[in-house]
């Protein structure tokens, strides 16, 4: 986990998938020259910000148990993220059931399992009632509905067309500014 280093203390957090959400959907990728952020991504941790609200991503990483990606090379790639997009903190995934080495683990944090979101809330003092899990896939839906948190499905990744199992999220927008700049986000 990369965390900016910001003060922290009781507030709501927004957890963001990374792939579909913050940037383009493109499968594997593993240079963060390859990241491609929305353009749109600063602005709305910003406004999330003003809003009171931490952005913490929240993404699976199992290209580091398939052995495409060093566990190294990912953290180089969420300081990056961090830098780019004024995020609080990245928390990932490494593992796969079928992967090799010490991250073929069937672990609990690997979306739609919560381990990285309640590890979140422990490390950042999160106020659960008042937080999201946004992401483009049913696993992002699943895992926020299990953590206890409202969910936001967004078309900008895979989204509804695209679900591995149906879902009902409490909300479905275009993309994360449609969202951030509505009226759903209360504290
Ligand atoms: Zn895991």
């Amino acid at each position: 986990m990369e965390k900016s280093g910001k003060r922290t203390g009781t507030r709501p957090a927004i957890f963001l998938d990374r792939d579909g959400v913050l940037c383009r959907e493109k499968g594997y990728i593993t240079e963060k020259e390859e990241l491609d952020i929305f353009p749109e991504t600063r602005d709305c941790i910003e406004l999330l910000h003003q809003k009171g609200f931490l952005a913490i991503c929240i993404t699976n990483q199992s290209a580091v148990a398939r052995g495409i990606l060093s566990e190294q090379k990912l953290q180089e790639m969420n300081e990056y993220l961090i830098r780019e997009t004024g995020l609080d903190a990245v928390y990932y995934c490494p593992h796969h059931p079928n992967g090799i080495g010490k991250y073929r683990v069937s672990c609990n944090c690997r979306k739609p399992d919560t381990g990285m979101i309640l590890c979140a809330m422990k490390d950042f003092e999160i106020k659960k009632e008042s937080s999201y899990m946004v992401g483009d896939r049913a696993s992002d839906i699943l895992c926020g509905q299990k953590a206890g948190v409202k969910t936001v499905l967004l078309e900008s990744g895979y989204g509804s067309l695209c679900l591995e199992s149906p879902v009902s999220p409490d909300f479905v927008y275009d993309n994360l500014k449609t969202f951030v700049e509505s009226g759903a986000l209360f504290l």
